[in-house]
């Protein structure tokens, strides 16, 4: 069994849309308990390299030696600069490089502690989507995909349509290991785009 219930939905996801490949580099947003990264490393194998980052502290794992975790804020720069340093870039280099960073997928199960008041939980739940974005943004290779959480509301649209611009195709899918609680779609970004690099650069 995994850790979570959760790694039932990104097996869903992987079986859909092929995100996860043998010796890929990983980095798991919101990662605890550490479901998703248990499914991850099962599919990177031992070439691969998975990396969870998330406020609580993950367990470590007896049978993934490929798993290396950290504990902090994703919304915050320090933890961001963490997690490009353990994914082997450099911060300025990622933020430079027209060829993208060295990771491969960039997946975000994120989300905020309830309050119980759905618009409230809904913003808190596009910003850290958004965080999650950015942080792909600077850690993903060309050709990378993203799998991000965002809970159904006003603005998602407006979301999806920056997703669109940085990826080949996007789709959106509530998996069915995650219909109970239906107001969550998945965003998957298939074959991020970057500048193409031009004479001289
Ligand atoms: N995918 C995980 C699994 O399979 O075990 C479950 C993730 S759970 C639904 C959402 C996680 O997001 C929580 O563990 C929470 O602590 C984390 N989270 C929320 N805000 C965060 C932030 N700002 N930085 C890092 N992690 C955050």
């Amino acid at each position: 069994g995994y850790r979570s219930r959760a790694a039932y939905k990104l097996k869903q996801l992987d079986d859909l849309e092929n995100v996860l490949s043998r010796g890929d580099t990983v980095v798991d947003l919101g990662a605890a308990p550490g479901g998703w990264l248990e499914v991850a490393a099962e599919e990177v194998g031992s070439e691969g390299t998975v990396i969870g980052v998330d406020l609580q502290r993950i367990k470590e794992f007896d049978d993934h030696d490929t798993v290396e975790t950290i504990r902090g804020d994703m919304t915050a720069d320090r933890t961001r600069d963490r997690v490009v340093e353990t994914a082997g870039g450099t911060v300025a280099d990622a933020e430079s490089a027209s060829e993208g960073g060295p990771v491969d997928v960039v997946l975000s199960d994120m989300a905020p502690n309830m309050s119980g008041e759905y618009s409230l939980d809904q913003a808190r739940s596009l910003h850290l989507a958004r965080q999650a974005f950015e942080t792909a943004l600077e850690l993903l290779a060309a050709d990378g995909d993203f799998v991000v959480k965002v809970f159904d509301g006003p603005d998602v649209e407006e979301f999806r349509a920056d997703l669109d611009e940085e990826f080949q195709y996007v789709r959106a899918t509530s998996p069915e290991a995650s219909r109970k609680e239906s107001s969550e779609t998945y965003f998957v970004g298939k074959g991020r785009l970057t500048a193409p690099v031009r004479p001289g650069d």
